[in-house]
């Protein structure tokens, strides 16, 4: 059955594209039936930045991906974190280099140098260490046995490297790009093991994914170019490899190259899913979440990015999305990163949710402050009201609060070119009758209540109600659009709208 990974280094905080790698991941698990494994590469420990495997697992849950098994979860496999894992990798070099697939080299970085600088001044466009260099070099290949024992006995530092067969095609059929084929002498002696005796990427990666069952390796384009050796890694072994599919890259808004971090602080837009902070210099990077993208509309943006169900349809939740999701629909061609697309999605899905779990996340994102917001006047706003009233009309939930600033503050002043077209005579005199009405109203002031006064004043002086409706906006919040007026007046409340009148008559 089915088993797939999210494999994530904790070198700083999950980009966007990282979270759509998972979410591909996680939707082809549950369309098979299968599980989804998150396991933690951190062997490259010059990289390791504290923090980024919590943040990582706070981002997977706010997004709703699900790990089955693996850091954070545990599982038959513990542990996940390929760090803890160390010893064991060991094991696997040995056994490349009993079958003679691996070897010792000894070099030391300035021997490598050397032979880079040596390389480079015979013309030689890239200085790899190869089935040619090697021959030249301090390893297990060129010393003797003993010599090669007596060093390690001594404590020399060494590193294991694969030993490339370059007569060759390595071959593969990617379920996203078809087949794949490279000439093995393009390819150079990677390290396997290093000289702190920790793995590099490629043998833990390779190690464990077959450990661990994994069937699917779905993961980034980036990574399609160590594929190769990957799959040369497991023939060399006697395993079996995985089936791979790697994503289409992330392209700026433009579609002129990759996605980076600068396209985003440019366009004013988030690519990290949650705020960061970074530990060592203070610096904040904005989140997908603190800016106020609601979880599924970020799910949705994401899944379009690269892949589509070949319907119409558009909105689609988790659910739907496992259910129409293929890994064959998912495009060779790198997928612009769209950022209006992912507002739009974020305008659906708020329409969509109810004024209580608007009203809520509300309270939760404004500046962590849950203060009720108030009128002029002191009289406490019904925040449920002022969702209602704004919620069709925003992209971003705290845009609710600050479109509706009208509410608590008197208007200042009064737009100028609808006081020009629409403060007139019949203007004055509908609101004044207006307000005399209203003051001797006893009633619930409601929206209706609001709107049906008003029509009875302005045929008592004999105006036509749509004519001064602007007017009425106008006087009551100082602007000649907005949101739904009687609705607004209701949140008011009648002694606030009365006041603003009266003041827009003076
Ligand atoms: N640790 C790699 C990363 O950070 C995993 C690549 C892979 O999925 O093989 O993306």
């Amino acid at each position: 059955s089915v088993r797939v990974r999210f494999a994530p280094s904790p070198t700083g905080p999950l980009h966007i594209g990282g979270v759509r790698t998972a979410l591909y991941n996680y939707l082809f698990a549950r369309k098979n039936g299968g599980k989804m494994l998150l396991r933690i590469e951190d062997t490259d420990q010059n990289r390791y930045v504290p923090g980024a495997e919590a943040y990582i697992l706070e981002a997977l849950k706010w997004v709703g991906i699900e790990i089955d098994e693996g850091q954070g979860v545990g599982g038959p496999h513990a542990p996940y974190r390929q760090s803890e894992r160390k010893e064991m990798y060991r094991q696997y070099a040995d056994q490349l280099i009993n079958s003679g697939k691996a070897y010792y080299a000894f070099d030391t970085a300035e021997e490598i140098e050397a032979m880079r600088k040596r390389l480079e001044e015979a013309g030689a466009d890239a200085a790899q260490y190869n089935a040619i260099t090697r021959l030249q070099m301090t390893n297990s290949l060129t010393l003797s046995a003993e010599e090669v024992a007596s060093r390690i006995a001594n404590g020399d530092p060494y590193v294991v490297r694969i030993k490339i067969d370059p007569k060759q095609d390595i071959r593969f059929k990617d379920i996203i790009r078809e087949w794949v084929v490279v000439h093995a002498s393009t390819l150079d002696d990677k390290v396997l093991l290093k000289s702190d005796g920790m793995p590099t990427y490629h043998l833990a990666n390779i190690v464990d994914d077959h450990l661990m069952g994994i069937t699917h390796v779905i993961r980034g384009e980036e990574w399609l170019p160590s594929a190769p050796l990957h799959v040369l890694l497991y023939q060399y072994f006697g395993w079996t490899a995985p089936q791979f599919a790697h994503l289409p890259l992330l392209l700026k808004p433009e579609g002129n190259g990759k996605l980076s971090k600068r396209d985003a602080d440019l366009g004013g837009f988030p690519i990290f899913p949650l705020q960061w902070t970074d530990p060592s210099t203070g610096t904040v990077a904005r989140g997908f979440r603190e800016d106020g993208y609601l979880k599924d509309a970020v799910v949705n943006f994401l899944a379009f990015l690269g892949w589509n169900p070949g319907t119409e349809q558009e909105m689609f939740t988790m659910d739907e999305l496992i259910q129409a999701f293929s890994l064959e629909r998912i495009h060779k061609a790198g997928a612009r990163f769209d950022i209006t697309k992912a507002k739009w999605f974020n305008q659906q899905y708020i329409k969509q949710l109810s004024d209580g779990a608007l009203a809520a996340s509300l309270q939760l994102t404004v500046d962590g402050s849950t203060s009720q917001p108030q009128t002029g006047n002191g009289k406490s706003i019904d925040l449920l009201k002022v969702v209602h009233l704004m919620k069709d009309r925003v992209t971003f939930p705290q845009e609710i609060l600050s479109e509706a600033s009208f509410l608590v503050e008197m208007p200042a002043e009064y737009e100028e070119a609808v006081v020009a077209s629409k403060w007139n005579a019949d203007a004055i005199k509908a609101i004044t009758a207006y307000v005399e009405d209203l003051k001797v109203y006893e009633g619930d002031f409601l929206a209706e209540s609001a709107k049906a006064i008003w029509a009875a004043a302005a045929e008592r002086v004999g105006v036509k109600m749509g004519k001064v409706m602007q007017a009425l906006r106008l006087a009551a919040t100082g602007a000649g659009h907005g949101p739904d007026l009687m609705l607004a007046m209701e949140i008011l409340g009648k002694d606030e709208v009365i006041a603003r009148l009266e003041k827009a008559l003076e």
